[in-house]
Protein backbone atom coordinates (compact mmCIF):
# COMPACT_ATOMS: atom_id res chain seq x y z
CA UNK A 1 0.00 0.00 0.00
CA UNK A 2 1.44 3.64 -0.89
CA UNK A 3 0.40 6.46 1.17
CA UNK A 4 0.16 10.20 0.71
CA UNK A 5 2.67 10.96 3.51
CA UNK A 6 4.88 8.78 6.06
CA UNK A 7 5.04 10.94 9.22
CA UNK A 8 7.90 9.71 11.16
CA UNK A 9 7.74 10.59 15.03
CA UNK A 10 4.39 10.81 17.07
CA UNK A 11 4.95 14.20 19.03
CA UNK A 12 2.78 16.99 18.50
CA UNK A 13 4.99 18.25 15.62
CA UNK A 14 4.23 14.69 14.07
CA UNK A 15 0.60 14.42 15.27
CA UNK A 16 0.08 17.87 13.87
CA UNK A 17 1.11 17.20 10.65
CA UNK A 18 -0.99 13.84 10.23
CA UNK A 19 -4.01 15.67 11.02
CA UNK A 20 -3.16 18.60 8.67
CA UNK A 21 -2.74 15.99 5.62
CA UNK A 22 -5.29 14.36 6.40
CA UNK A 23 -7.83 16.84 6.95
CA UNK A 24 -6.71 17.74 3.50
CA UNK A 25 -7.79 14.43 2.15
CA UNK A 26 -4.32 12.51 2.15
CA UNK A 27 -3.66 9.15 3.53
CA UNK A 28 -0.85 8.77 5.87
CA UNK A 29 0.91 6.48 7.79
CA UNK A 30 1.97 8.08 11.20
CA UNK A 31 4.92 5.84 12.86
CA UNK A 32 6.35 6.48 16.17
CA UNK A 33 9.30 4.15 17.64
CA UNK A 34 7.84 4.42 21.24
CA UNK A 35 4.80 2.16 22.90
CA UNK A 36 2.92 5.49 22.96
CA UNK A 37 2.32 8.88 20.94
CA UNK A 38 3.04 12.39 22.33
CA UNK A 39 6.85 12.60 22.16
CA UNK A 40 7.76 14.66 24.87
CA UNK A 41 4.50 15.83 26.06
CA UNK A 42 2.21 13.21 27.42
CA UNK A 43 0.76 11.61 30.52
CA UNK A 44 -0.18 8.17 32.51
CA UNK A 45 -1.77 7.14 35.54
CA UNK A 46 -0.08 7.12 38.08
CA UNK A 47 -0.06 2.87 39.43
CA UNK A 48 -0.04 3.50 42.66
CA UNK A 49 -3.00 6.45 43.35
CA UNK A 50 -4.68 6.61 39.48
CA UNK A 51 -3.90 10.48 39.47
CA UNK A 52 -3.18 11.39 35.63
CA UNK A 53 0.18 12.55 35.85
CA UNK A 54 1.74 15.24 33.01
CA UNK A 55 5.63 14.06 31.94
CA UNK A 56 6.08 17.71 32.95
CA UNK A 57 3.68 20.14 34.05
CA UNK A 58 3.01 22.30 30.51
CA UNK A 59 2.51 25.84 30.78
CA UNK A 60 0.34 27.32 27.37
CA UNK A 61 0.13 30.91 26.04
CA UNK A 62 -2.99 32.17 24.06
CA UNK A 63 -0.47 33.14 21.65
CA UNK A 64 -0.25 29.54 21.26
CA UNK A 65 -2.50 30.04 17.80
CA UNK A 66 -1.15 26.85 15.79
CA UNK A 67 -1.89 24.54 18.88
CA UNK A 68 -5.18 26.18 19.75
CA UNK A 69 -6.13 25.67 15.78
CA UNK A 70 -4.59 21.80 16.05
CA UNK A 71 -6.52 21.55 18.91
CA UNK A 72 -10.03 23.13 17.65
CA UNK A 73 -9.47 20.32 14.72
CA UNK A 74 -9.12 17.00 16.54
CA UNK A 75 -11.94 18.86 18.98
CA UNK A 76 -10.03 19.22 22.30
CA UNK A 77 -9.79 22.59 22.76
CA UNK A 78 -12.45 22.80 25.57
CA UNK A 79 -10.53 20.90 27.66
CA UNK A 80 -8.72 24.13 28.10
CA UNK A 81 -9.64 26.56 30.79
CA UNK A 82 -8.18 30.48 29.98
CA UNK A 83 -7.15 32.51 32.62
CA UNK A 84 -9.32 35.62 32.51
CA UNK A 85 -5.82 37.33 32.59
CA UNK A 86 -2.04 37.27 33.24
CA UNK A 87 -1.72 35.95 37.05
CA UNK A 88 1.36 34.94 38.25
CA UNK A 89 1.38 35.01 41.96
CA UNK A 90 5.55 34.75 43.22
CA UNK A 91 7.10 33.95 46.19
CA UNK A 92 9.89 36.09 47.28
CA UNK A 93 12.60 34.01 50.37
CA UNK A 94 12.48 37.49 52.76
CA UNK A 95 9.21 39.22 50.96
CA UNK A 96 6.70 36.67 51.02
CA UNK A 97 3.84 36.96 48.37
CA UNK A 98 3.64 39.16 45.26
CA UNK A 99 1.31 38.84 42.39
CA UNK A 100 1.84 40.06 38.90
CA UNK A 101 -1.15 40.56 37.76
CA UNK A 102 -2.55 42.09 34.10
CA UNK A 103 -5.62 43.97 34.16
CA UNK A 104 -8.16 43.54 31.07
CA UNK A 105 -7.23 46.53 29.60
CA UNK A 106 -5.65 47.50 26.01
CA UNK A 107 -2.60 46.19 24.73
CA UNK A 108 0.27 47.44 26.13
CA UNK A 109 -1.89 49.10 29.47
CA UNK A 110 -2.68 45.70 30.16
CA UNK A 111 1.42 45.14 30.65
CA UNK A 112 1.24 48.55 32.41
CA UNK A 113 -0.94 47.12 34.83
CA UNK A 114 0.83 43.96 35.75
CA UNK A 115 4.16 45.95 36.37
CA UNK A 116 2.64 48.83 38.52
CA UNK A 117 0.89 46.93 41.07
CA UNK A 118 3.83 44.00 41.59
CA UNK A 119 4.87 44.56 44.59
CA UNK A 120 8.43 42.89 44.60
CA UNK A 121 9.38 45.81 42.33
CA UNK A 122 10.45 49.18 43.61
CA UNK A 123 9.11 52.43 42.10
CA UNK A 124 12.36 52.48 39.90
CA UNK A 125 12.35 49.16 38.97
CA UNK A 126 9.10 49.59 38.02
CA UNK A 127 9.95 52.37 35.82
CA UNK A 128 13.02 50.59 34.04
CA UNK A 129 10.81 47.39 33.30
CA UNK A 130 8.44 49.53 31.17
CA UNK A 131 11.08 51.29 29.67
CA UNK A 132 12.21 47.79 28.49
CA UNK A 133 8.58 46.86 27.45
CA UNK A 134 8.79 49.95 25.27
CA UNK A 135 11.90 49.13 23.67
CA UNK A 136 10.84 45.66 23.06
CA UNK A 137 7.76 46.94 21.67
CA UNK A 138 9.56 49.29 18.99
CA UNK A 139 10.67 46.53 17.43
CA UNK A 140 13.12 47.17 14.21
CA UNK A 141 15.47 45.75 12.10
CA UNK A 142 18.20 47.32 14.37
CA UNK A 143 17.73 45.21 17.72
CA UNK A 144 17.05 42.19 16.06
CA UNK A 145 20.70 42.28 14.74
CA UNK A 146 21.64 43.40 18.73
CA UNK A 147 19.66 40.68 19.99
CA UNK A 148 20.73 38.00 17.33
CA UNK A 149 24.57 38.29 18.99
CA UNK A 150 23.54 38.81 22.80
CA UNK A 151 22.52 36.54 25.64
CA UNK A 152 19.10 36.97 27.88
CA UNK A 153 21.93 38.42 30.54
CA UNK A 154 23.73 40.65 28.24
CA UNK A 155 20.32 42.08 27.15
CA UNK A 156 18.67 42.70 30.02
CA UNK A 157 22.25 44.68 31.39
CA UNK A 158 21.91 46.66 28.18
CA UNK A 159 18.55 47.82 29.60
CA UNK A 160 19.77 48.47 32.97
CA UNK A 161 17.32 46.13 34.96
CA UNK A 162 19.27 44.95 38.17
CA UNK A 163 19.65 42.10 40.30
CA UNK A 164 16.27 42.17 42.40
CA UNK A 165 14.12 42.81 38.40
CA UNK A 166 15.52 40.21 37.32
CA UNK A 167 15.37 37.64 40.27
CA UNK A 168 11.65 38.67 40.81
CA UNK A 169 10.71 38.79 37.49
CA UNK A 170 12.95 38.73 34.24
CA UNK A 171 14.51 35.37 35.22
CA UNK A 172 11.58 33.20 36.40
CA UNK A 173 10.35 33.94 33.32
CA UNK A 174 12.96 33.17 30.97
CA UNK A 175 14.20 30.38 32.18
CA UNK A 176 10.77 28.37 32.25
CA UNK A 177 10.07 30.09 28.52
CA UNK A 178 13.91 28.73 27.61
CA UNK A 179 14.58 26.42 29.17
CA UNK A 180 17.65 27.35 29.28
CA UNK A 181 20.12 29.71 32.10
CA UNK A 182 19.99 33.70 30.85
CA UNK A 183 23.24 33.68 30.71
CA UNK A 184 23.38 31.36 27.76
CA UNK A 185 19.88 31.82 26.34
CA UNK A 186 19.45 33.87 23.48
CA UNK A 187 18.00 37.07 23.39
CA UNK A 188 16.48 37.18 20.34
CA UNK A 189 14.41 33.76 20.96
CA UNK A 190 13.30 35.20 24.07
CA UNK A 191 12.47 38.92 22.89
CA UNK A 192 10.49 37.45 19.78
CA UNK A 193 8.46 35.24 22.10
CA UNK A 194 7.45 37.99 24.63
CA UNK A 195 6.31 40.43 21.93
CA UNK A 196 4.30 37.36 21.24
CA UNK A 197 2.88 36.72 24.30
CA UNK A 198 2.52 40.71 25.21
CA UNK A 199 2.36 43.18 22.17
CA UNK A 200 -0.16 41.85 19.86
CA UNK A 201 -3.37 40.99 21.62
CA UNK A 202 -4.47 41.14 24.90
CA UNK A 203 -6.13 37.42 25.08
CA UNK A 204 -2.52 36.47 24.08
CA UNK A 205 -0.92 36.58 27.29
CA UNK A 206 -3.45 34.69 29.67
CA UNK A 207 -2.48 31.36 30.41
CA UNK A 208 -4.33 28.67 29.21
CA UNK A 209 -4.33 25.86 31.75
CA UNK A 210 -5.30 21.70 30.59
CA UNK A 211 -7.45 20.47 32.83
CA UNK A 212 -6.96 16.92 31.81
CA UNK A 213 -3.80 14.95 31.28
CA UNK A 214 -1.43 15.63 28.58
CA UNK A 215 -2.53 12.52 26.47
CA UNK A 216 -6.09 13.15 26.89
CA UNK A 217 -5.40 16.70 25.36
CA UNK A 218 -3.26 15.87 22.43
CA UNK A 219 -3.17 12.39 21.53
CA UNK A 220 -6.24 10.32 22.00
CA UNK A 221 -8.87 12.49 19.48
CA UNK A 222 -6.31 13.09 17.27
CA UNK A 223 -6.07 9.47 17.00
CA UNK A 224 -9.59 9.43 16.09
CA UNK A 225 -8.99 11.96 13.90
CA UNK A 226 -6.72 9.97 11.80
CA UNK A 227 -8.20 6.63 11.83
CA UNK A 228 -11.65 7.67 10.81
CA UNK A 229 -9.90 9.16 7.98
CA UNK A 230 -8.41 6.14 6.74
CA UNK A 231 -4.96 7.19 7.51
CA UNK A 232 -2.90 4.52 9.93
CA UNK A 233 -1.26 5.08 13.12
CA UNK A 234 1.02 2.47 14.10
CA UNK A 235 3.20 2.87 17.73
CA UNK A 236 6.38 0.61 17.69
CA UNK A 237 7.64 1.08 14.44
CA UNK A 238 10.52 3.11 14.16
CA UNK A 239 11.90 4.13 11.04
CA UNK A 240 15.64 3.40 10.03
CA UNK A 241 16.25 5.39 7.11
CA UNK A 242 14.56 7.67 4.49
CA UNK A 243 13.80 5.46 1.25
CA UNK A 244 15.57 8.00 -1.40
CA UNK A 245 15.17 7.52 -4.87
CA UNK A 246 15.62 9.03 -8.48
CA UNK A 247 12.29 11.14 -9.14
CA UNK A 248 11.11 10.29 -12.65
CA UNK A 249 8.19 11.69 -14.69
CA UNK A 250 5.74 12.80 -13.68
CA UNK A 251 6.76 13.84 -10.57
CA UNK A 252 10.54 14.03 -10.91
CA UNK A 253 13.38 15.20 -13.43
CA UNK A 254 16.43 12.87 -12.41
CA UNK A 255 16.44 14.66 -8.83
CA UNK A 256 16.26 12.53 -5.68
CA UNK A 257 13.18 12.41 -3.82
CA UNK A 258 11.42 10.65 -0.76
CA UNK A 259 9.76 7.47 -1.44
CA UNK A 260 8.77 6.03 1.87
CA UNK A 261 10.74 4.86 5.28
CA UNK A 262 12.38 1.37 5.61
CA UNK A 263 11.28 0.15 9.13
CA UNK A 264 12.66 -1.80 12.07
CA UNK A 265 12.36 -6.00 10.96
CA UNK A 266 13.22 -4.95 7.11
CA UNK A 267 9.83 -3.73 6.27
CA UNK A 268 9.47 -0.80 4.05
CA UNK A 269 6.45 1.54 4.01
CA UNK A 270 6.47 3.50 0.66
CA UNK A 271 4.47 6.87 0.45
CA UNK A 272 4.56 10.04 -2.14
CA UNK A 273 6.52 11.82 0.46
CA UNK A 274 8.27 11.90 3.87
CA UNK A 275 7.33 14.18 7.10
CA UNK A 276 10.48 13.50 9.52
CA UNK A 277 8.87 14.78 12.97
CA UNK A 278 11.50 13.16 14.99
CA UNK A 279 14.22 15.03 17.42
CA UNK A 280 16.77 16.51 15.86
CA UNK A 281 19.39 14.05 18.10
CA UNK A 282 17.42 11.24 15.38
CA UNK A 283 18.25 13.17 12.42
CA UNK A 284 21.48 11.84 11.43
CA UNK A 285 20.50 8.32 11.77
CA UNK A 286 17.37 9.13 9.45
CA UNK A 287 18.27 10.93 6.36
CA UNK A 288 20.83 9.58 3.96
CA UNK A 289 24.28 10.33 3.37
CA UNK A 290 25.46 12.41 -0.20
CA UNK A 291 21.76 13.34 -0.90
CA UNK A 292 21.62 17.23 -0.37
CA UNK A 293 20.75 17.23 3.32
CA UNK A 294 24.45 16.76 4.84
CA UNK A 295 24.07 20.35 5.64
CA UNK A 296 21.08 19.57 7.75
CA UNK A 297 22.94 16.52 9.13
CA UNK A 298 25.87 18.61 9.96
CA UNK A 299 23.73 21.62 11.47
CA UNK A 300 21.66 19.38 14.29
CA UNK A 301 24.76 17.99 15.44
CA UNK A 302 25.65 21.45 16.78
CA UNK A 303 22.39 21.77 18.54
CA UNK A 304 22.80 20.89 22.48
CA UNK A 305 20.02 20.00 24.96
CA UNK A 306 18.46 21.06 28.26
CA UNK A 307 16.94 19.00 30.91
CA UNK A 308 13.76 19.64 32.61
CA UNK A 309 12.93 17.71 36.02
CA UNK A 310 9.66 17.54 37.56
CA UNK A 311 8.80 16.42 40.59
CA UNK A 312 5.19 15.17 41.61
CA UNK A 313 4.76 15.24 45.44
CA UNK A 314 1.24 13.87 47.19
CA UNK A 315 0.42 15.16 50.57
CA UNK A 316 -2.17 13.88 53.22
CA UNK A 317 -4.02 17.39 53.37
CA UNK A 318 -4.12 20.55 50.65
CA UNK A 319 -1.88 23.73 51.69
CA UNK A 320 -1.57 25.54 48.31
CA UNK A 321 -3.86 28.88 48.18
CA UNK A 322 -3.68 28.99 44.47
CA UNK A 323 -3.42 26.87 40.87
CA UNK A 324 0.61 27.69 40.67
CA UNK A 325 3.16 29.58 42.17
CA UNK A 326 6.68 30.78 41.12
CA UNK A 327 9.22 30.03 43.75
CA UNK A 328 11.82 32.69 43.93
CA UNK A 329 15.39 31.99 44.28
CA UNK A 330 15.21 28.63 45.51
CA UNK A 331 15.60 25.35 43.37
CA UNK A 332 12.11 24.48 42.27
CA UNK A 333 10.98 27.31 40.09
CA UNK A 334 6.71 26.68 39.71
CA UNK A 335 4.69 24.55 41.76
CA UNK A 336 1.20 23.40 40.77
CA UNK A 337 -2.19 22.66 42.43
CA UNK A 338 -3.11 19.66 40.91
CA UNK A 339 -6.23 19.76 42.65
CA UNK A 340 -7.02 22.35 41.33
CA UNK A 341 -5.55 22.39 37.65
CA UNK A 342 -7.08 19.05 36.56
CA UNK A 343 -11.12 18.02 36.43
CA UNK A 344 -12.15 16.18 39.41
CA UNK A 345 -8.41 16.48 40.98
CA UNK A 346 -8.10 14.55 43.99
CA UNK A 347 -9.00 16.64 47.54
CA UNK A 348 -8.05 13.80 50.00
CA UNK A 349 -4.82 12.92 48.38
CA UNK A 350 -3.84 16.65 46.76
CA UNK A 351 -0.77 16.43 44.26
CA UNK A 352 1.56 19.10 43.43
CA UNK A 353 3.90 18.97 40.59
CA UNK A 354 6.56 21.32 40.86
CA UNK A 355 9.13 22.01 37.72
CA UNK A 356 12.85 22.90 37.68
CA UNK A 357 13.78 23.84 33.99
CA UNK A 358 17.28 24.27 32.74
CA UNK A 359 17.99 21.67 35.54
CA UNK A 360 21.29 20.49 34.50
CA UNK A 361 22.98 20.11 38.28
CA UNK A 362 19.39 18.83 39.63
CA UNK A 363 19.19 16.16 36.68
CA UNK A 364 22.49 14.72 37.96
CA UNK A 365 21.24 14.41 41.56
CA UNK A 366 19.52 11.15 43.70
CA UNK A 367 15.99 11.59 43.18
CA UNK A 368 15.65 11.11 47.41
CA UNK A 369 17.63 14.81 47.53
CA UNK A 370 15.65 16.12 44.85
CA UNK A 371 12.21 14.96 46.54
CA UNK A 372 14.00 16.77 49.68
CA UNK A 373 14.76 19.81 48.10
CA UNK A 374 11.27 20.10 46.47
CA UNK A 375 9.48 19.53 50.16
CA UNK A 376 11.71 22.25 51.87
CA UNK A 377 10.86 24.43 49.33
CA UNK A 378 7.90 24.07 49.23
CA UNK A 379 7.48 24.48 53.18
CA UNK A 380 9.40 27.09 53.03
CA UNK A 381 6.59 29.07 50.63
CA UNK A 382 3.73 27.60 52.89
CA UNK A 383 4.30 27.27 56.48
CA UNK A 384 1.48 24.65 56.42
CA UNK A 385 3.15 22.18 54.31
CA UNK A 386 5.15 21.50 57.48
CA UNK A 387 2.74 19.74 58.85
CA UNK A 388 1.50 17.96 55.43
CA UNK A 389 3.10 14.35 55.22
CA UNK A 390 4.45 13.34 51.85
CA UNK A 391 2.54 10.42 50.79
CA UNK A 392 4.23 9.74 47.58
CA UNK A 393 6.92 11.02 45.43
CA UNK A 394 7.72 10.42 41.68
CA UNK A 395 10.25 12.17 39.79
CA UNK A 396 10.93 12.33 36.37
CA UNK A 397 13.99 13.70 34.54
CA UNK A 398 13.83 15.11 30.94
CA UNK A 399 17.03 15.04 30.23
CA UNK A 400 16.94 15.99 26.73
CA UNK A 401 13.95 18.02 27.26
CA UNK A 402 14.52 20.90 24.74
CA UNK A 403 17.30 22.07 22.28
CA UNK A 404 19.39 24.43 24.19
CA UNK A 405 18.19 27.47 22.47
CA UNK A 406 21.52 29.17 23.07
CA UNK A 407 22.57 33.08 21.67
CA UNK A 408 23.38 32.24 17.50
CA UNK A 409 21.43 28.75 17.49
CA UNK A 410 19.17 30.38 15.09
CA UNK A 411 21.85 29.12 12.24
CA UNK A 412 21.67 25.77 13.32
CA UNK A 413 17.83 24.99 12.81
CA UNK A 414 16.96 24.15 9.37
CA UNK A 415 13.25 24.97 7.78
CA UNK A 416 10.53 22.55 6.38
CA UNK A 417 11.60 21.90 2.94
CA UNK A 418 14.86 20.13 1.71
CA UNK A 419 17.11 19.21 -1.05
CA UNK A 420 15.04 16.00 -1.50
CA UNK A 421 12.15 16.48 -2.74
CA UNK A 422 8.88 15.56 -1.03
CA UNK A 423 11.21 14.95 2.24
CA UNK A 424 10.05 17.80 4.89
CA UNK A 425 11.37 18.52 8.44
CA UNK A 426 9.33 19.08 11.62
CA UNK A 427 10.17 19.67 15.37
CA UNK A 428 10.38 22.20 17.58
CA UNK A 429 13.90 22.31 16.59
CA UNK A 430 13.56 23.22 13.04
CA UNK A 431 13.00 27.43 12.69
CA UNK A 432 10.12 28.42 14.24
CA UNK A 433 10.93 31.02 15.60
CA UNK A 434 10.52 29.63 18.93
CA UNK A 435 11.97 28.54 21.81
CA UNK A 436 11.62 24.37 22.34
CA UNK A 437 7.60 24.85 22.54
CA UNK A 438 4.28 22.96 21.83
CA UNK A 439 3.59 25.71 19.89
CA UNK A 440 6.68 25.35 17.79
CA UNK A 441 6.15 21.94 17.51
CA UNK A 442 2.61 22.43 16.13
CA UNK A 443 3.55 24.97 13.68
CA UNK A 444 6.28 22.99 12.29
CA UNK A 445 3.93 20.31 11.88
CA UNK A 446 1.34 22.47 9.70
CA UNK A 447 4.29 24.00 7.92
CA UNK A 448 5.39 20.69 6.80
CA UNK A 449 2.16 19.72 6.13
CA UNK A 450 1.54 22.86 4.21
CA UNK A 451 4.84 22.24 1.88
CA UNK A 452 3.56 18.78 1.20
CA UNK A 453 0.45 19.75 0.03
CA UNK A 454 1.40 22.63 -1.86
CA UNK A 455 4.10 20.79 -3.65
CA UNK A 456 6.88 22.41 -2.96
CA UNK A 457 10.14 21.50 -4.13
CA UNK A 458 9.50 18.48 -6.07
CA UNK A 459 6.77 17.52 -2.96
CA UNK A 460 4.21 15.00 -4.16
CA UNK A 461 0.94 17.42 -3.40
CA UNK A 462 -1.50 14.65 -2.99
CA UNK A 463 -2.00 12.32 -5.43
CA UNK A 464 -5.59 12.52 -5.47
C1 LIG B 1 9.21 18.22 31.04
C2 LIG B 1 8.90 19.12 29.88
C3 LIG B 1 8.22 20.31 30.09
C4 LIG B 1 7.93 21.16 29.02
N1 LIG B 1 7.21 22.29 29.27
C5 LIG B 1 6.76 23.02 28.22
C6 LIG B 1 5.87 24.11 28.43
O1 LIG B 1 5.52 24.42 29.56
N2 LIG B 1 5.40 24.78 27.34
C7 LIG B 1 5.76 24.43 26.07
O2 LIG B 1 5.26 25.05 25.13
N3 LIG B 1 6.63 23.42 25.84
C8 LIG B 1 7.13 22.70 26.88
N4 LIG B 1 7.98 21.65 26.66
C9 LIG B 1 8.48 21.41 25.30
C10 LIG B 1 7.50 20.60 24.45
O3 LIG B 1 7.01 19.49 25.16
C11 LIG B 1 8.23 20.12 23.20
O4 LIG B 1 8.77 21.25 22.55
C12 LIG B 1 7.36 19.38 22.21
O5 LIG B 1 6.58 18.41 22.86
C13 LIG B 1 8.24 18.74 21.14
O6 LIG B 1 7.45 18.05 20.19
P1 LIG B 1 8.15 17.40 18.92
O7 LIG B 1 7.10 16.73 18.13
O8 LIG B 1 8.98 18.42 18.23
O9 LIG B 1 9.19 16.31 19.47
P2 LIG B 1 8.93 15.01 20.34
O10 LIG B 1 7.85 15.25 21.31
O11 LIG B 1 10.25 14.58 20.87
O12 LIG B 1 8.40 13.92 19.30
C14 LIG B 1 9.25 13.21 18.46
C15 LIG B 1 8.81 11.75 18.42
O13 LIG B 1 9.57 11.07 17.42
C16 LIG B 1 9.79 9.75 17.87
N5 LIG B 1 10.90 9.20 17.08
C17 LIG B 1 12.21 9.54 17.14
N6 LIG B 1 12.92 8.85 16.23
C18 LIG B 1 12.03 8.05 15.58
C19 LIG B 1 12.16 7.10 14.52
N7 LIG B 1 13.34 6.84 13.96
N8 LIG B 1 11.05 6.46 14.10
C20 LIG B 1 9.84 6.71 14.67
N9 LIG B 1 9.67 7.60 15.68
C21 LIG B 1 10.75 8.26 16.11
C22 LIG B 1 10.08 9.94 19.35
O14 LIG B 1 9.94 8.72 20.05
C23 LIG B 1 9.06 11.00 19.73
O15 LIG B 1 7.85 10.41 20.16
C24 LIG B 1 8.34 20.81 27.71
C25 LIG B 1 9.04 19.62 27.49
C26 LIG B 1 9.32 18.78 28.55
C27 LIG B 1 10.06 17.50 28.30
Amino acid sequence: MTYDAVVVGGGLSGLSAAVAVSAAGGRVALIEQGPRLGGRCYSYADPVTGDEVDNGQHVLLGSYRHLLKYLDTIGTSGLLRAQPSLQLRFHHPENGFGTFRMQRLPVPLDLASGVLTYRHLSVREKAELLSAGRRLRAWDPALQNTLASMSVSNWLESMGQGQNARDCFWDPISVSVMNETPGLASALLFAKTLRAAFFERGADSRMLIPTVGQTQLYVDRAVEFLTARKSVVRTMTGAERVLVEKGGAPRGSGTLRAGGVGITGGEEIRSGAVIAAVPHWGIPALLPRGAGVDGVIAAVRSLATSPIVSVHLWFDRPFMENELVGVIGRTIQWAFDRRRIIAGGNEERPMVACVISAAREVSSQPTSRIVETAVADLRSVYPRASEAVVTRSVVIKEKRATFSPVTGVEKFRPGAVTEIGGLFLAGDWTETGYPATIEGAVKSGFAAAGHLLAGTKGGSGLSR
